[in-house]
């Protein structure tokens, strides 16, 4: 389709203008395009095909304005602007922005505020010099009639309307490496491109040729978009893209930003001091309103990732039981409360018995499984305000505050009760003395741990500087 009609469209202007072969290229690629694209709708078979089929209509719309338009001047020989082929080109700009508008809808299931946001900064910087040097002259200028003002205003401010939404459809996360996609894109690029250009040149009193070129593009591509295999793909979500602020993107939105200082100074320096100051105010307003939106969302983009690196760095990867850094940290400030209240804490050392042999006879995925297993029951044993974390390697250890050690012991007993497959566990408890450093009650444990490994395993030993002697609970 584009191999063929790419040259076309862009030997139309050497064509003689007004005569059959142009007027026959002209609209025979139009009608061609709408055709293939109908044809391809219907053989792709979308599963929800209306954006398709307002972008066909869209093109339809344009594609009846230029056979009107054709009519006008070169059968009936009227002046056909403003007039009936301007009711189908200004009917095909909202046809055309409801389909990417739905396309774009889709896509993000209205919940990509950072593209939206950065779509509203880069139409509002946009709609600032489109205003200052295109709609208000087009305003102030010499017209016909009303009928006459009010199509030559309404192009720019439509066409500023599919620049936001072309925008948009183009910012949205992963949007752009759909080659059907960046096909639209780009025939919307084509389109606004002449169509801004033909504006502007008016508004100077001068003629350009080849923006027809453009249009007919337009067409061409917009069909070869409905005839990529994976056009369907169009306006499914994005998955697990999250817009991040990359390099051309915050170029983009910084140029945007300046857009509205620089139309100032280019009015202050060119204009004589004519500065259109309200518009320029209310451009930066809203661009400063919208910067600090984009901030906010980056902010809280920060935060979640820094309570997801949180998350991460204290919790142990294989079991999601707290690591041993939170142990850490925990331990630090139960102790610290617990000297200055005076509550009982208890700490604890669990080693699983005979892992070694387990992993050696079952395999190293079983022993991690029985490692989840085990967290994830001990975990249902507890208080919130008890913590279970993994030590290291098979070794889990317990900070149970506000317990007294005839509580801790029982709440080992329970942990053995609820081990998975049978799997036995030594278990060392100390008592806080109140003064101690966590490191030294730690020991304890640890000591207490090896005392309980050393007289027979599957039994706890707690370490009690009250108590004169070891206390041992052995699994019945
Ligand atoms: P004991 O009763 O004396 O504690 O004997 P043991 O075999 O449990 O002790 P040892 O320290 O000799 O071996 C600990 C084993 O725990 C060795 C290692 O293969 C296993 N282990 C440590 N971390 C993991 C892990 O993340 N996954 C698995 N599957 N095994 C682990
Ligand atoms: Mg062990
Ligand atoms: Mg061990």
């Amino acid at each position: 389709m584009l191999v063929f009609g790419v040259p076309v469209a862009l030997s139309y202007p050497w064509l003689a203008y007004g005569t059959w072969p142009a007027s026959l290229c002209f609209e025979g690629i139009g009608v061609v395009s709408c055709v293939v694209m109908l044809v391809a709708i219907r053989r792709r078979r979308p599963q929800r095909p209306l954006m398709w089929y307002l972008l066909l209509a869209g093109m339809a719309l344009s594609v009846t304005g230029d056979a009107v338009y054709d009519y006008l001047e070169n059968v009936a020989h009227i002046d056909p602007y403003p007039g009936w082929a301007d009711l189908f080109y200004l009917s095909a700009y909202p046809v055309s922005i409801a389909g990417l508008g739905t396309m774009v809808l889709r896509r993000t299931r209205g919940r990509d505020r950072v593209g939206m946001i950065d779509a509203w900064i880069l139409s509002t910087a946009l709609a600032l010099p489109a205003w200052s040097f295109w709609v208000r002259p087009i305003s102030m200028g010499d017209h016909a009639g009303l009928a006459d003002q009010l199509v030559s205003l309404a192009y720019p401010v439509l066409d500023v309307l599919l620049i936001t939404l072309t925008v948009r459809s183009a910012t949205t996360p992963g949007a752009l490496r759909l080659r059907t996609n960046q096909l639209l894109v780009l025939a919307q690029v084509t389109r606004l491109l002449p169509d801004v250009t033909y504006s502007i040149a008016q508004l100077a009193g001068v003629e350009i040729g080849y923006l027809d070129s453009g249009w007919l593009l337009t067409y061409l591509l917009t069909a070869a978009a409905a005839l990529h295999p994976r056009m369907a793909d169009v306006d499914k979500p994005a998955t697990g893209d999250e817009v991040t602020l990359t390099m051309p993107r915050l170029t983009l939105l910084t140029v945007a930003s300046l857009l509205a200082p620089a139309i100032l100074a280019a009015q202050g320096v060119f204009q004589h001091g004519r500065v259109d100051w309200a518009a320029v105010a209310i451009g930066s307003a809203v661009l400063f309103l919208l910067v600090v939106a984009r901030m906010k969302l980056l902010l809280d983009q920060m935060h979640r990732l820094a309570r997801q690196m949180q998350g991460l760095a204290h919790h142990d990867g294989l079991t999601g039981v707290p690591n041993r850094r939170a142990w850490d940290d925990r331990l630090n400030r139960e102790l610290a409360k617990a000297r200055r209240a005076g509550h009982p804490v208890v700490v604890g050392m669990i080693d699983l018995d005979f892992f070694k042999k387990f992993n050696d006879e079952y395999g190293h995925p079983a022993g991690d499984l029985l490692l989840k297993e085990a967290a994830a029951a001990w975990t249902g044993q507890l208080r919130d305000e008890d913590l279970l974390a993994r030590y290291g390697g098979e070794e889990f250890g317990i900070v149970l505050a506000g317990r007294d050690v005839d509580e801790a012991t029982a709440i080992v007993e329970r942990l053995r009760a609820v081990s998975p497959r049978g799997q036995t566990f030594s278990a060392g408890l100390a008592v806080f003395d109140g003064s101690e450093s966590a490191d030294e009650l730690v020991s304890r444990a640890d000591r207490a741990l090896y005392r309980a490994k050393a007289t027979g395993r599957d039994r706890t030993v707690c370490d009690d500087p009250q108590a004169l002697t070891d206390e041992v609970s052995i699994a019945v």
